[in-house]
């Protein structure tokens, strides 16, 4: 046992020049390599792939991994060759001839990891060989799209028991997701046919990443802000729909910025040449529904900024948790307003779901929009959802705990609005509440002779836009509430009295966007080397080196090979096939 595990460290060492698992990584390869079925919950970015990598490696046989994306097949078997790890994949994108030609380097016993997706195993369709094969391992990424509970349902999944169970020789079974929730677990067990299986719940945290909430901030005017001091950064955008993400990227297109968008009304060439032009940098910025996620794993994200709150907090941290898979820090912004519940109460409410499930979303729904008003730490309030009790009270890292903003009195400027609201008797919109504010000449008001009401014009030096806007953040706030219709009505509510009667006060914390941090001349230079060797060979350039291991590079300054392949991420082929072209670089600047 001791055996195969240094074996794999050596393996670790020498292709992915990584000097050791990470502590959730060494569990799960531990109990592979002693050959025990597993199940690994990990968050995005834990490091999923290496769990079943390199025990594929250390075994003598093939492994199969179950994919269930086509798109991200390619791009993990174009990683792994740049390793020098022999791997391929078969799926439907490949014409006759690359299927055969894969097939029979498999059956030559060249290749030690081969991608599958769930559809090629059906065993209807399965080469006879797998049958004769010596397979190893059948390990499950994804694994949650097994369940109907999960976000991502595959009924195609439902072939690898079929297929497991017409092997002769049972091959070991590891199964990978980053859903946590115990109904996705059990299905993994039981539709895997896994008798008594290891688990393991990695720890949820991702100490890399920053939280952040907003309410109530002009959105369109905060993104555009927010890329702008962030040039040369990736980053995506998540709108609710698809509206919004057509409106989103033309309002970047109209501010100068280039970014792609991506969502379930395009065709399927469109989505594809949109995520490829992000995957190779040649677009920073990426506008994109919730359809897009799964098929990306570009490491290098810098930041996820919700131009809409999502329907639930699952759906949140996976798709925050795209940012900062390197390792490197990633900011993760929520920018919230009062009609994001609306919307996602009125998708909940068309969703056609057996009452019980309704409940159940509704319930979801309900802590995403706690977290959206929280005032506790907004990591600790997703660990503890997720059922992790040792959350810590403070993290350091999210708009709650950091200490950066100043606070703002508005309490007069909030009494004006609730003051308004409470003579105009609750019965209006916000809309209506802005005019008679703004003191706007309207027959309407006129015939309602608001125009004698005494907050009559009270913000008559506002623009009509910035009355709207402050009352959308007010009830962003909850200082003030919405009667959801036909025509939602502002109302008062608790809080709306205590600040109206002088028992509360308001505050708000100033949006500061930070500058991205400079990066030296030495880093440019190794950024730009490395996108001329990644266009040469057709890959992204996270596939030469990631950024991380860039940094490393430019910090440390290695003179020679040997300090070099010292470096994270350095591996032996990769310091034969660079090595000498980043040191050339790095000594001449
Ligand atoms: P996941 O599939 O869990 O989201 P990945 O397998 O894509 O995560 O790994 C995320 C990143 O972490 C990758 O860039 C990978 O190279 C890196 N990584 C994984 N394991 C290690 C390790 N032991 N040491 C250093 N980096 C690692
Ligand atoms: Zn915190």
């Amino acid at each position: 046992m001791e055996d195969r595990y240094n074996k794999g460290l050596n393996i670790l060492k020498k292709f992915y020049g990584y000097d050791d698992f990470r502590p959730g990584q060494k569990q799960v390869i531990k109990a592979l390599l002693e050959e025990r079925n597993t199940v690994a919950i990990m968050p995005t970015g834990a490091g999923k792939s290496i769990c079943f990598q390199i025990p594929a490696l250390v075994f003598e046989g093939i492994t199969i991994v179950v994919s269930p994306l086509i798109s991200l097949m390619k791009d993990q078997v174009d990683s792994l060759q740049q390793l020098g790890i022999p791997a391929t994949y078969l799926n439907s994108s490949l014409s006759r001839e690359e299927y055969q030609r894969n097939m029979q380097g498999i059956a030559a016993g060249y290749y030690k990891i081969i991608y599958m997706a769930p559809e090629r195993m059906d065993p209807e369709y399965i080469p006879s060989f797998f049958y004769r094969a010596n397979i190893s391992m059948i390990a499950v990424d994804e694994a949650h799209c097994l369940s109907q509970w999960g976000h991502d349902f595959r009924p195609s999944y439902m072939n690898i028991l079929k297929f497991y169970q017409s092997l002769t020789k049972k091959p070991l079974i590891g199964a990978f997701t980053a859903t946590a929730t115990p109904e996705v677990k059990e299905d993994i067990i039981n539709l895997l046919g896994l008798d008594n299986p290891e688990v393991f719940i990695t720890g949820f945290d991702r100490p890399n990443l920053s939280f952040t909430v907003l309410r109530g901030e002009n959105k369109d005017k905060f993104i555009v802000d927010y890329i702008l001091k962030h040039p040369n950064e990736a980053g995506v955008i998540y709108a609710g729909t698809r509206k919004d993400v057509d409106a989103v990227q033309s309002l970047l297109a109209f501010k100068g910025i280039k970014a792609g968008r991506y969502h379930a009304g395009m065709t399927d060439e469109e989505r594809k040449a949109s995520q490829e032009d992000y995957l190779f940098d040649k677009i920073d910025v990426m506008v994109a529904t919730n359809a897009f996620g799964m098929g990306i794993d570009k490491p290098n994200v810098r930041y996820v900024i919700h131009y809409t709150m999502p329907k639930n907090i699952e759906a949140y941290y996976q798709e925050a948790g795209r940012a900062g898979r390197d390792g490197l820090p990633g900011e993760c912004i929520l920018l919230y307003s009062a009609q994001d519940k609306q919307l996602q109460r009125y998708l909940i409410e068309s969703s056609e779901k057996e009452q019980h499930r309704l409940e159940v979303d509704y319930r979801h729904l309900q802590s995403m929009v706690e977290y959206c008003h929280t005032p506790e730490c907004l990591r600790s309030y997703i660990l503890r959802y997720f059922g992790e009790r040792s959350a810590p009270e403070t993290c350091g890292n999210c708009s709650s705990c950091k200490q950066d903003g100043e606070l703002v009195d508005i309490t007069i400027d909030a009494q004006k609005v609730i003051c308004c609201v409470y003579r105009m008797h609750e019965r209006f919109g916000a809309r209506m509440v802005a005019q008679v504010l703004k003191g706007s000449n309207t027959a309407k008001i006129r015939q309602m002779h608001f125009d004698k009401l005494s907050t009559y014009g009270l913000l008559s030096s506002w623009t009509l836009d910035d009355i709207s806007e402050f009352i959308a953040k007010l009830t962003a706030m909850q200082y003030l509430s919405i009667e959801e219709g036909e025509y939602p009505l502002v109302k008062l509510n608790k809080l709306s009295y205590d600040v109206m009667l002088g028992k509360k006060k308001v505050w708000q914390k100033q949006v500061i966007i930070k500058e991205a941090v400079k990066q030296t001349p030495l880093y440019e230079a190794l950024r730009k080397l490395r996108w001329n060797l990644a266009r040469k060979q057709g890959i992204p350039s996270y596939m030469v080196f990631s950024d991380a291991t860039l940094l490393e590079m430019a910090d440390s300054k290695p003179t020679n090979s040997y300090e070099l392949s010292k470096i994270k991420g350095v591996g032996e082929l990769k310091l034969q096939k660079y090595g000498k072209l980043f040191l050339d670089t790095i000594n001449n600047i």
